[in-house]
């Protein structure tokens, strides 16, 4: 009898290390496979970075909500934030649409301006991609190429011990857009009179609809000379991102409740909808901030900066664990998002 394992045994990343395992790997070009925000491919004077995300109607996005200009625009960034994530920059996408009739010529035009906005503002090139029928609702595969310098590159493994850990930014914000735009959804679906409160809500909602990958850090990170030890940006969520460098470091980590970046409408909404904001700020995903390490030499470089926090630092073990303001110690555990 042969054996069924369903995926939600072993999740998304013990499928994707399931898939590691078979994957070919005889090229020495191929300087990191499987594993890492991108692929890093050995071009000669600087690596050659590759990454491919994809969004799924109804699983990534509900066009209820979701202008098909901003989720052009999103399907672009998110692929931009992983080559950020190396260290590096994007330079060209491919596209692979999936549609349904659903959608008209407009519609796909609305969906490309999106995606030129995107990658006008980034200065990376829409070369290629492929389009096909679908059968249920849209689906959208980017793939991203971009360049780094050999000696500039970020893994998410190379954090040492005591290194610091930062972050930009501020967290959360995004997934308290989401849940102001689906409580409007259903309060419109319940009553279609009703005018959406989304009123004093701005900043959060535009992190849901139209995040920014955090290419101007990876400038400004040049600038001040810091090269990060490790990095990874943040989709899932800050902690399970911190267990990824972790994980691929061979380290544990300790970071300060206090010291987590949040702004104020992100907690304010986060206690009217009656979530804990650190919850929120640790778990909630989709917020496209970097988290990286440094050695502590370089501390005085990013002191006071508007923009970065440094949250904490690497440790000998393997658990990652937040102090709260309290003085407490909690384990931190990968909630992120699950998509099986
Ligand atoms: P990210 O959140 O940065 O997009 P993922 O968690 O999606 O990263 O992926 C982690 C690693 O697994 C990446 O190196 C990615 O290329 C790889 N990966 C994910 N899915 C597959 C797949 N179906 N086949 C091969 N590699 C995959
Ligand atoms: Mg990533």
């Amino acid at each position: 009898m042969s054996e069924r394992t369903e995926i939600s045994e072993i999740g998304e990343f013990g499928l994707i290390g399931r898939i590691r395992e078979m994957a070919y790997h005889g090229n020495k070009s191929t300087i990191k496979g499987i594993g890492d925000d991108a692929a890093v491919i050995d071009n000669g004077d600087d690596y050659l970075i590759v990454s491919t995300d994809a969004l799924v109607e109804n699983v990534h996005f509900d066009l209820g909500y979701v202008p098909l200009r901003h989720l052009g625009y999103k399907a672009m960034a998110v692929n931009f934030s992983d080559m950020a994530a190396m260290n590096g920059i994007p330079q060209q996408v491919v596209v692979a649409l999936g549609l349904s009739n659903r959608f008209s010529v407009e519609a796909v035009e609305e969906l490309y301006e999106g995606m030129r906005l995107a990658c006008e503002k980034y200065g990376v090139d829409l070369v290629g991609g492929d389009t096909t029928t679908s059968r249920s609702g849209l689906f959208i595969s980017v793939t991203v190429v971009g360049k780094v310098a050999k000696d500039k590159v970020a893994f998410r493994k190379g954090a040492k011990e005591k290194e610091l850990i930062c972050v930009t930014g501020d967290l959360g914000a995004a997934f308290m857009g989401l849940q102001v735009l689906e409580r409007e959804k259903q309060v419109f679906q319940a009553n279609p009179e009703m005018q959406p409160e989304l009123e004093g809500k701005d900043y959060i909602i535009q992190r849901q609809l139209k995040p920014e990958p955090r290419l101007d850090v990876v400038q400004e990170l040049a600038r001040l000379g810091v090269t990060p030890s490790s990095m990874i940006d943040i989709s899932d969520g800050l902690a399970s991102e911190l267990l990824h460098l972790c994980k691929a470091s061979g380290l544990g980590a300790r970071i300060y409740e206090e010291k987590i970046p949040v702004d104020r409408m992100t907690y304010e909404v986060a206690r009217e909808f009656e979530l804990d904001p650190i919850t929120v700020q640790l778990n909630g995903g989709e917020d496209y901030e970097l988290l990286f390490t440094m050695p502590q030499e370089d501390y005085e470089k990013l002191r006071n900066h508007p923009d970065i926090s440094v949250i904490g630092y690497m440790e000998a073990g393997s658990t990652a664990v937040m102090v709260t303001k309290q003085g407490n110690e909690v384990q931190l555990q990968a909630q992120g998002w699950k998509h099986f």
